[in-house]
């Protein structure tokens, strides 16, 4: 009997028995029944059936090669199946590593634009338009919410590819609002985590908050003729890869954030911040109950990784099977953004 299949069994159970037994107290006469007290604690139990907790998930998402977004990979199958295990949400909020800006904006129009934001691609990636609607309302919430700065309602951006490539495969409908927001180059890491925590609310009012970027990100080291070759990584970039990893793990959200001091290989694969500070979005947004899962964890061409994570108050099922798993990444475009 696997772990997952007791824990459905016992919800269903409990369904029909909280009129006679309170939750928790019959949680503990079933984990005392099945052993189950080995595997898990009971708090652990009670989070995962919860049925009162709405939080959201929050996601960060490594993107990659724009051509993640029409191309059928390891990597868009992984996105197509979180759009489908994650609730469906009421709207989207992505930060993504190609909105940088002075200020903070947050897209506050009816139809925000597809931005094709890159060039040497072919025509196909120009052509796709992602026309999901924007939401002005939450945009003036937002707006509202927020004290630590001004955040601008922005009417002439719209929606780039850190953000479509990875909507267009999770929801291909289009059928969830999205916003974005900018990110304010000239501020502090610490500024950005902190101001992630001011739309913590937004995740229990249904919004799915993504940031979009890439931990380690130097494309003047991609090895271009290695792109193919599945999860391959230059030394130091596979011991940020899993130094960054064990780091969120612990919620050593504080080294995170002061990255330069992470050492030589952080300073090869951060050049630049933009692509690391989604990522902060991300952890700023962790609260006690998230717990980390890290999906698409390989690198590419040398010098870029894909890993990404999940929090989620909920366990996420993992195991819903992708359509036709390849084994190679596929990224076969001379250009990545
Ligand atoms: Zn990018």
């Amino acid at each position: 009997m696997s772990f997952l299949y007791l824990l459905q069994r016992i919800k269903a159970v409990n369904l029909h028995s909280s009129a006679v037994m309170k939750r928790k107290q019959f949680l503990k006469h079933i984990a005392a029944a099945t052993g189950i007290m080995t595997l898990v604690s009971f708090d652990k139990i009670g989070e995962f059936l919860d049925e009162q907790d709405n939080t959201m998930p929050v996601l960060f998402v490594g993107h990659g090669s724009p051509m993640n977004a029409i191309e059928d990979n390891q990597f868009s199958q992984r996105w197509a199946a979180l759009g489908r295990e994650i609730v469906t949400p009421k709207a989207i909020l992505c930060i993504s590593a190609h909105w940088l800006s002075k200020g903070t904006f947050v897209t506050a129009m009816e139809h925000p634009q597809t931005i094709h934001d890159f060039g040497g691609f072919p025509q196909a990636l120009f052509d796709v338009q992602y026309p999901a609607l924007g939401d002005p309302k939450l945009a003036s919430d937002l707006n509202q919410l927020v004290k630590k700065t001004q955040v601008g309602l922005n009417h002439d951006w719209g929606l780039d590819h850190g953000t479509w490539s990875i909507a267009k495969n999770m929801y291909p409908n289009a059928n969830i609002p999205v916003l974005q927001m900018s990110i304010d180059y000239g501020q502090s890491m610490q500024y950005h985590y902190d101001l992630a925590k001011e739309l913590s609310s937004l995740r229990k009012k249904g919004v799915l908050i993504i940031g979009s970027g890439n931990m380690i990100h130097n494309l003047g080291l991609v090895a271009w003729n290695k792109l193919n070759q599945d999860n391959y990584g230059f030394d130091w970039a596979i011991e940020l890869n899993e130094k960054l990893k064990e780091k969120i793990l612990n919620k050593n959200h504080a080294d995170l954030i002061n990255y330069s001091s992470l050492g030589a290989a952080a300073t090869l694969a951060i050049p630049s911040p933009d692509h690391y500070i989604p990522m902060l979005y991300a952890l700023g947004l962790q609260d006690s109950k998230d717990s980390v899962e890290f999906f698409n964890d390989k690198l590419v061409g040398g010098s870029l990784n894909m890993t990404s994570f999940s929090l989620s108050h909920k366990v996420l099922n993992s195991s819903v099977p992708s359509v036709n798993p390849i084994d190679s990444t596929q990224v076969d475009s001379a250009n990545l953004q």
